[in-house]
């Protein structure tokens, strides 16, 4: 049985991460584990990031823009060459992150314009911004790009197929009549999981990457198909986002 990938946990934030972790490989489930700034990709590359079933992410969270400085930047951009995957990056324009929105345009732009980063899989944010990410996206001509936990309107979700964008899944937004409705927009090809834990919830407690498999019979009902034909369509997808590296 090919794992699932939880495209996009915090796995810090949880109180014993070696336990989400452990709990995550008896599912057969790995983990991307993303950062929200340089300093945390480092503690969680030597922590936690060299043990099977986990990929550390090198992240500068939109919502903490106004308290980086120059030198966290450069610092990103030095541990880029180190990096698997990038995230959590992305802009984020409601009421929270407005008054930042100056800084986190030029933090995101000098990330997507780095060659080294914009051909890395990104797992990116885009709540209130969803246009101005997808267009910015665009540019760079990031081809792994996935938008998290996606919230924006219906006619901007086509835009982002159009652009060749993915959607990652989580257990809230399988759980909403709303969210239910704008996950029959995207195309299953398209789509990837992901947790967010542990700031989203699954059966009134924090997502664990665990839960993902639980989220197979929801997929499965939305693409009429059973829970092997979910899985196989995940694996699938996984697949075409990151070809396996081939052995010489
Ligand atoms: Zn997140």
């Amino acid at each position: 049985m090919s794992a699932l990938w939880d495209t996009h946990c915090h796995l810090t934030g949880y109180d014993r991460p070696t336990d989400v972790m452990a709990e995550a490989a008896e599912a057969g489930v790995t983990i991307v584990a993303v950062s929200e700034d340089p300093g945390q990709y480092r503690m969680l590359r030597t922590r936690l990031g060299r043990r099977p079933g986990v990929v550390p992410a090198l992240g500068m969270h939109p919502l903490h823009a106004a308290s980086f400085t120059p030198a966290d930047l450069a610092r990103f951009l030095r541990l880029l060459p180190d990096a698997p995957w990038i995230g959590e990056i992305g802009l984020d324009f409601s009421p929270a992150g407005r008054p930042s929105r100056r800084a986190q345009l030029r933090i995101f732009e000098a990330i997507l314009s780095d060659p080294r980063a914009s051909a890395l899989p990104l797992t990116i944010h885009s709540r209130g911004a969803e246009r101005e990410t997808i267009e910015h996206l665009t540019q760079a001509g990031a081809s792994r790009a996935i938008l998290h936990w996606y919230t924006g309107p219906p006619g901007l979700l086509e835009e982002a197929v159009n652009a060749g964008l993915w959607f990652s899944v989580n257990p809230t937004m399988t759980a909403s009549a709303r969210a239910q409705r704008l996950l029959q927009e995207i195309p299953p090809d398209r789509v990837l999981l992901e947790t967010d834990g542990p700031f989203t919830r699954h059966h009134g407690r924090p997502s664990r990457p665990s839960d993902l498999p639980a989220l197979l019979p929801r997929l499965a009902a939305l693409w009429s198909t059973d829970e092997d034909g979910a899985r196989n369509q995940l694996n699938a997808n996984q697949r075409v986002f990151t070809p396996p590296p081939t052995t010489p």
